[in-house]
């Protein structure tokens, strides 16, 4: 077996049946799909696929997918899951203990430069960047504590990321894709007091080496019609909606200075007022303040909109 393979196989010699139980009511819990045969059960995740082959209480383990990161993040995550039962698979071949967690890359600090008062554009360096502008918008910035050698999650012999702890552990807000063009990628941060981010990014020299862990979460909703709500911290992924958008687009945001938006300095409010003219098919978008995300998800559920038809997450607490 080869780690760049997109199918690895592995092996547990013994709690088949106890493995086949965990990963039925993980699928139960995640809302996976799962196929239970007498001999093998197949659960789909993250675009792949986990497959347990039983002969009695050994069984085969088999990952699918369409990428090798995802490959690793199941595996880490079936590791994850099985170290409560005691049990560990061995994977024939593997040779990434000690390999960075799987999506992770290194990146250098390339500049930092105030746009408008309210957020700095963060442009970072490095081989892997073109990866972070297909799938999903969004990556995690890894930030070390201040004054600290950073220590970067890596692999245990099972395929499980350790992330560092205590004094050395990292600060991993989320932020949106902005652009990316060869090397280089870069995002809008908001600013505001007590930031972990923004104070690495203020204090951050060029070239300072950092992490970011992703691409992930959301993308454009596939609608004919979308209304999109958001304040700053969701301004870039609007923006990327206005881009990306196939259909019509309507955006309001308590952020300043979004031309062809609605100015909704309370997105609460302005979802109120404009719930009672949704086209029949609209996909309805919220992205603020966790308080404010939960609010609109009671409210658009009130409404009798169905789970499909509306996104709300909580961008911040
Ligand atoms: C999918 C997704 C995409 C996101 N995209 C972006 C993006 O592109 N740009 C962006 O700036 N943010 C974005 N965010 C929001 C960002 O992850 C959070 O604001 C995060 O808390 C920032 O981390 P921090 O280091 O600034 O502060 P934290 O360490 O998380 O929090 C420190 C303190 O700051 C407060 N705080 C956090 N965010 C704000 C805020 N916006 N205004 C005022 N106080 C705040 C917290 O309540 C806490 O008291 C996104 C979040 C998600 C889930």
């Amino acid at each position: 077996m080869n780690l760049s393979d997109l199918t690895i196989t592995g092996n547990i010699a013994t709690g088949a049946g106890a493995v086949a139980a965990a990963l039925q009511a993980r699928a139960v819990e995640w809302d996976l799909a799962l196929t239970v045969t007498p001999e093998a059960l197949s659960l789909l995740l993250w675009e792949g696929e986990l497959r347990l082959t039983r002969e009695g209480e050994r069984a085969r383990l088999t990952i699918t997918a369409p990428e090798r990161r995802l490959v690793q993040v199941i595996r880490g995550a079936l590791a994850e899951w099985l170290e409560p039962l005691g049990v560990q698979v061995d994977w024939p071949g593997a040779r990434d203990e000690g390999a960075l967690a799987p999506g992770l890359a290194l990146m250098r600090l390339v500049e930092v430069v105030p746009q408008g008062e309210d957020f700095l554009r963060v442009t970072l360096e490095g081989p892997e960047a073109a990866r972070f502008a297909q799938g999903g918008w969004h990556f995690r910035l890894l930030v070390p504590p201040q004054g600290r050698v950073p220590h970067w999650p890596r692999l245990n012999d099972q395929g499980r990321a350790i992330w560092p702890e205590g004094a050395d552990a990292l600060h991993r807000a989320v932020y949106t894709l902005v652009g990316q063009e060869g090397d280089r990628l870069w995002f809008d941060m908001v600013r505001h007091v007590g930031s972990p981010s923004c104070d690495w990014a203020a204090r951050a020299m060029p070239g300072a080496e950092v992490a970011i862990i992703g691409p992930g979460g959301g993308t454009c909703p596939e609608a004919a019609v979308i209304w999109a709500f958001g304040d700053a911290t969701a301004l870039p992924a609007l923006r990327r909606m206005q881009a990306e958008a196939k259909g019509t687009l309507r955006l309001w945001t308590s952020a300043a200075g979004v031309p062809d938006a609605q100015a909704a300095p309370d997105l609460l409010a302005a979802l109120t007022e404009a719930l009672p003219g949704l086209p029949p098919g609209t996909h309805v978008w919220f992205a603020g303040h966790e308080a404010e995300a939960r609010a609109a998800r009671a409210l658009l559920a009130g409404a009798g909109l169905a789970k499909r038809d509306f996104t709300a997450v909580a961008y911040w607490s």
